[in-house]
């Protein structure tokens, strides 16, 4: 039998972390099992869906890697179908119109809330041929009324729910519309998804669907409702708790593997290993390991898992990300060092591409320097300067010793510290007191840059 999984978010806004583990956990199942991923957009909800969020969740999968083998399907364009297996349940009596009015079912709320019983559809269409005309009616499905549905989730373990704890769900509208409940059930059966992975919020929709799928003789799914995702104060998930969108994550420059890696350890582990690339994702991930217990999220450890991503990623597909991050600070690279090299230099000294970027502008574009560098300015200072740019000249070779060589000998034939000599140099190559070792950043400038760099700054100071 082959795995069929399948993520099917409702376009009601953007990817958030909690969606993406869903998304994460199913697509690792079926990639581990040899299966297939589908993804399927459940906006039969016209009035709260949106082509922005759709194109928000779609940009968010991609750029987290996560592919989809079939799909996207799109609820909005099978209504035609579930209009089709409405008729057929309420040829085979599963299910019933219902022509109660808004009123009677207030009125019957009420009742009940009164007589402390759970508020619920009592059935009267039920159990009535009404002749009505054809308007002004829902479609219930005709729960059944005695024993339980019995399932076993593959995280919770048995479950069991008693039939006469379940409505009759209203599976049609008045306007002819389908509700989620129902959909959910006819797109599983026709897309043959074998396992459904999604957040236990919807435990308690599974045995009303189990229902419907029985009554539909059709092959009940495997359930695996993940545990809730908690916010740092282990409270409920708000947007306080960080960006709303996966998106903002790749904003702030995170690497789309690194993100995965964090969201993969939000309820499931595979020993105390931390640290997982894609491959180790789908060879390890299992659901037996997922946890009962809802995970809390912790902003700390992701940046340190970008890091060890960093690390240990190509230099060339870091630099490809890090082009994008220039583009969105508007940095031209046109000129100046290879990128490769700039994202080889810089990946061990920044938590996230957005800071690499930051930081490694002044490759790119000419450093600005602040006034107050005037007063810092010296005759020793410029003395020195003038001594490098000489024997810059007669360098053979621009190369990380040869640099040292001579930063080396200048320092000590003007008696100044090293720490002295190369801090300035710093300040006159990048603007700034932050870059990587001065050899290394004059390397990667190149001689040419570095001795026009050294000059402005001998005229910006005097
Ligand atoms: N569309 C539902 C949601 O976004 C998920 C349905 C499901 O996974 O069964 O919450």
């Amino acid at each position: 039998m082959q795995v069929i999984t399948r993520f099917a978010p409702s376009p009601t806004g953007d990817l958030h972390l909690g969606g993406a583990r869903t998304a994460l956990y199913s697509w690792l199942y079926a990639k581990k099992m040899h299966g297939k991923f589908i993804l399927r957009i459940e906006d039969s909800d016209a009035e709260r869906s949106t082509e922005r969020s759709v194109q928000s969740i779609l940009a968010g999968l991609q750029w987290l890697g996560l592919t989809i083998d079939d799909g996207p399907y799109y609820q909005s364009q099978r209504l035609g179908r579930y209009q089709a297996v409405i008729k057929q349940l309420l040829a085979t009596g599963h299910a019933y119109r219902c022509y109660c009015s808004v009123t009677r079912l207030e009125h019957l709320r009420e009742q009940q809330i009164a007589q402390k019983i759970k508020p619920r559809y009592d059935g009267l269409c039920r159990h009535q041929q009404v002749k009505s005309n054809d308007n002004g009616y829902v479609v219930r499905f005709k729960n059944p009324q005695h024993g339980a549905v019995l399932f076993k989730d593959l995280v919770r373990g048995q479950l069991v729910f008693n039939n006469n704890e379940l409505d009759d769900v209203i599976i049609a509208r008045a306007n002819g519309l389908p509700t989620y409940n129902f959909t959910v059930v006819v797109d599983d059966y026709d897309m043959a998804v074998t396992h459904v992975i999604r957040g236990d919020d919807h435990i308690n929709n599974t045995p009303r669907q189990i229902n419907i799928f029985s009554a539909l003789n059709a092959p009940i799914p495997q359930y695996v409702h993940l545990p809730m995702i908690l916010g740092a104060d282990s409270k409920r998930l708000s947007k306080r708790d960080g960006a709303a969108s996966v998106l903002d994550y790749r904003d702030a420059g995170i690497l789309p593997g690194a993100l995965l890696n964090y969201l993969v350890r939000l309820g499931w582990s595979h020993g105390d290993q931390e640290i997982f690339n894609m491959a180790e994702m789908i060879d390890y991930f299992n659901l037996a390991q997922i946890n009962k217990a809802p995970a809390a999220l912790n902003p700390q450890k992701l940046l340190w898992l970008n890091q060890q991503h960093l690390k240990a990623t190509d230099p060339s597909v870091l630099a490809e990300i890090l082009q994008w991050h220039f583009a969105q600070l508007a940095i031209d690279v046109g000129s100046g060092p290879d990128i490769v090299a700039v994202a080889a230099l810089q990946r061990n000294r920044v938590k996230n591409l957005h800071d690499m970027a930051v930081q490694s502008a002044f490759f790119y574009q000419e450093p600005v320097y602040h006034e107050q560098l005037k007063a810092q300015y010296s005759t020793e200072l410029q003395c020195v300067l003038q001594a490098l740019l000489e024997n810059m000249a007669e360098l053979q070779d621009w190369q990380l010793t040869s640099i040292m060589d001579l930063l080396k000998a200048v320092a000590c034939q003007y008696d100044m510290p090293l720490a002295k000599l190369t801090q300035t140099l710093r300040v006159a190559l990048t603007g700034g007191n932050v870059s990587p070792a001065i050899d290394q950043t004059m390397v990667l400038l190149g001689a040419k840059t570095t001795v026009a760099r050294i000059k402005q700054f001998m005229v910006f100071c005097v």
